[in-house]
């Protein structure tokens, strides 16, 4: 069986994406792990829980102190050497850019932001939303490698006992890249889970009417153990920072859960949110075409319904 390389991403140990990556591969071959860094046995063995019969590490400075380059150099020599049937890529910003790269390099076809991968006769086959959600695709790759980038909760993980075999690989660097990491300033962090990869989100827009107000947000938030969202009207107005922002020219989240109060559903915040699993709108006006898209829609006033929704939570907690 080929393998499935799966570009490892890491800080503070293998995070969730990756696991979800390794679920998805086991699909398609052999999942075959790529650490850049310095790796730690206990990342081997998170990486060896989901199913990575092989965990190939390249450490050098590099990985750290330069963008994205070294990581398509490691990817490019590892997809020389071992002909994978294709490569899974985490959706993040360096994700995009080391897959973009990394298909210039190869002559390979890209697939940015599958929410599914399965395989196919001609290859994995993926799932994903076009033109700003308007359409979902399925496509598969046509020439070379797949090289395929993938959003975060496209997958639950699951677990996969094996034992990984850790090989060293010696990457050959391209000459200095011009720009060069000279200082990390670690973002605040709240107790949350981080946006992109969060189970479950809970987002405010223009109806919630004040910086203040958002504190309901966030309480209904943290009693579902979920992370906080918000429309760009509800940050261009300053009541939430722009980090939240949902949409087009925000954060793209694809969670289990997306709890929308007071938003509209404007196209550009549907484009950031719509490939959540299951959408639960609550807005006053029935004619919002949020839920036009919503699983489940409440038609009333937030300062209302959030209450209601924390007291029924308390219940079950
Ligand atoms: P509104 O459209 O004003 O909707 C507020 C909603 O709250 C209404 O439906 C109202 O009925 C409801 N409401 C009011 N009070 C209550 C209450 N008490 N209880 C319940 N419901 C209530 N937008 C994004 O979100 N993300 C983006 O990334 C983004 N990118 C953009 C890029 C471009 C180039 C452009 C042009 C626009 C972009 N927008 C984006 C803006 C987008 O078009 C909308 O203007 C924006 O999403 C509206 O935010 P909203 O739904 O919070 O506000």
């Amino acid at each position: 069986m080929s393998e499935i390389l799966v570009l490892v991403d890491h800080s503070d140990g293998v995070r969730k994406p990756t696991l979800e990556l390794l679920t998805l591969a086991r699909r398609l071959g052999e999942p075959a792990a790529v650490f850049l860094g310095r790796c730690a046995e206990s990342d081997v063995e998170a990486l060896g829980s989901y199913g990575a019969r092989k965990v190939y590490v390249a450490d050098a400075p590099e990985f750290d102190d330069h963008l994205v380059t070294p990581a398509v150099d490691a990817l490019a020599r590892l997809a020389g050497a071992c002909a994978p049937a294709a490569v899974l890529v985490p959706s993040s910003l360096d994700g995009k850019e080391i897959a973009a790269r990394l298909a210039v390099r190869l002559g390979s076809g890209l697939i940015i932001d599958a929410v599914d991968v399965e395989a196919g006769p001609e290859g994995p086959v993926t799932e994903q939303s076009v033109f700003g959600g308007a359409y979902q695709v399925k496509a598969h790759v046509t020439q070379g490698v797949p090289i395929i980038v993938v959003k975060p909760n496209a997958v639950t993980p699951e677990p996969a006992e094996v034992t990984p075999v850790v090989e060293q690989i010696t990457v050959e660097l391209s000459p200095a890249a011009a720009v060069k990491v000279v200082s990390r300033v670690p973002r605040e962090r709240s107790d949350r889970p981080e946006l992109t990869e969060a189970d479950i989100v809970v987002s405010g827009g223009r109806g919630v009417n004040g910086a203040e107000n958002f504190a309901l947000i966030e309480r209904v938030a943290d009693a579902l153990g979920g992370a906080v969202g918000a429309s760009r009207a509800a940050v261009d107005a300053g009541w939430y920072s722009h980090s939240h922002q949902i949409g087009q020219t925000g954060v793209q989240v694809s969670p289990q859960l997306y709890i929308a109060t007071g938003i509209s559903g404007a196209i550009q915040h549907r484009a950031g949110m719509q490939t959540s699993k299951t959408i639960v709108a609550i807005n006053k006006d029935a004619d919002a075409p949020i839920f036009e898209l919503a699983d489940y829609g409440v038609v009333g006033d937030l300062f209302d319904v959030l209450p209601q929704l924390l007291d029924e939570i308390g219940k079950r907690a």
